[in-house]
């Protein structure tokens, strides 16, 4: 059986007219003689009736405290209702179809409520419908624990749900569906010339996701890269052929040996509401300790991170920055704070070591009047820490630098 997963976001399934042309792109690979499973979004965004972000409202309006596992139960909710919605379309279409929550679908995870990992996947029930030529309509983002309890993967986390269910089912393709034409060489709301990338490795999709592009869930390309099948991601509104990850070998096999090379730079992602802080204090283990001990035991993440004798300079998200305050004047540090601050990084394969790419970089920004705040690089990408009012010049720039207008 040629199992394909195709998942739906929640703006692709916002309103009737949407949801017919979903349901027709589902028929159309039954009819190509393919056993499709789908994965749907709760329904919109923001502000809509079952949006995840409008019930999570209509629960924390009434109580905010401690309340993870309660919110995951509300949250299900949305992708079950949206579930149901898109499965009667396909019926209404003269197709067998039928609506199957995560838990149904065999979907069992840890209890760490509101950010559950996967554990593993019984196929069974999925299979059963597939064989008798249904096609199932799965609820993402959520599963259940061994003890029955509802949980949720984490928000973005249908993607999850379709790469997990591509992995248990054996699929042939993961087809994640948006409104965009595939993965994009940055953001095209900022970048005018952005063009859609065809082909695409799962480790640079993965970079590009953890640096702020919104296409996949990271954790999905993760799960579809460990079990190697093919990820596409296409426009829900247009037939274009969208962007496919795979492992390109020929990566592994060819060492890059200058910055010339075509596409070396593959993507500019970018992130905001990012803060960051310099602490003064001389090198010393035991100030060492209480900061990095507190932070730790706070659950504050770092990000960029650079040790000076006389300072430390780190990154952190905006949403923790009170924690962070808080550390820092429980103990008496002297400290400065930048706010408002902004990430571009660019993305690629095989870029550390390799002479002038971090030049090219300063020159394009500093040509541009923007100042590096802090930078930091990897085998894939090197990221630079600029003041959020330069993202939009520092992208394009960058966007140009790299040739990726062409
Ligand atoms: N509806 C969930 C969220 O908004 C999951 C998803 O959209 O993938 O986070
Ligand atoms: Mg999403």
């Amino acid at each position: 059986m040629d199992i394909i997963v195709q998942k739906f976001g929640g703006t692709s399934v916002a309103t009737e007219e949407l949801r017919k042309k979903v349901a027709s792109k589902v028929v159309a690979t039954k009819e190509a003689g393919k056993s499709p499973i789908v994965v749907v979004s709760a329904i919109g965004r923001r502000g809509d009736n079952y949006a995840t972000d409008t019930l999570v409202n209509m629960a924390t309006s009434v109580y905010d405290g401690d309340n993870a596992r309660d919110l995951d139960i509300i949250m299900s909710v949305g992708e079950i209702i949206s579930s149901v919605i898109l499965s009667n379309t396909i019926k209404s279409m003269g197709y067998k179809s039928q609506a199957v929550t995560g838990f149904q679908a065999g979907i069992i995870t840890d209890n760490h409520f509101g950010d559950a990992d996967v554990l593993k996947v019984d196929n069974k029930y999925l299979m059963d419908l597939l064989n008798k030529g249904i096609i199932p309509v799965v609820a993402g983002f959520q599963g259940v624990t061994e003890a029955g309890e509802i949980t949720t993967l984490g928000r973005g986390g249908s993607d999850t749900t379709a790469a997990i269910l591509g992995e248990a089912l054996h699929a042939e393709c993961v087809e994640i569906y948006t409104d965009v034409d595939g993965v994009m060489t940055a953001d095209p709301r900022v970048v005018k010339k952005a063009k859609v990338i065809e082909e695409i490795d799962y480790e640079e999709i993965y970079q590009m996701a953890d640096e702020g592009a919104k296409v996949v869930h990271p954790r999905a390309v993760a799960v579809a890269k460990r079990s190697n099948i093919p990820m596409k991601v296409k426009n829900t509104l247009s037939d274009s052929k969208g962007t496919i990850i795979i492992q390109k070998n020929h990566y592994l096999r060819k060492a890059r040996k200058s910055l010339e090379e075509e596409n070396m730079i593959r993507a500019i992602a970018h992130k905001s509401n990012i803060s960051q802080i310099s602490v003064f204090f001389d090198d010393n283990m035991e100030d060492n300790d209480i900061l990095m001990n507190n932070l730790t035991k706070f659950q504050v993440s770092i990000d960029l991170i650079n040790f000076f004798t006389d300072k430390k300079v780190f990154t952190v998200d905006n949403k923790d920055l009170n924690k962070v305050k808080n550390i820092l004047e429980e103990n008496k540090f002297k400290y400065s704070i930048i706010k408002n601050c902004s990430k571009v990084t660019a993305i690629g394969h095989k870029i550390r070591g390799i002479p002038g790419v971090m030049g090219k970089i300063v020159r394009a920004l500093s040509h541009s009047g923007i100042n590096i705040l802090q930078s930091s690089d990897s085998y894939t990408t090197i990221s630079c820490l600029i003041k959020e009012e330069h993202i939009e010049k520092a992208v394009n720039a960058l966007h140009a630098e790299f040739n990726l207008d062409k």
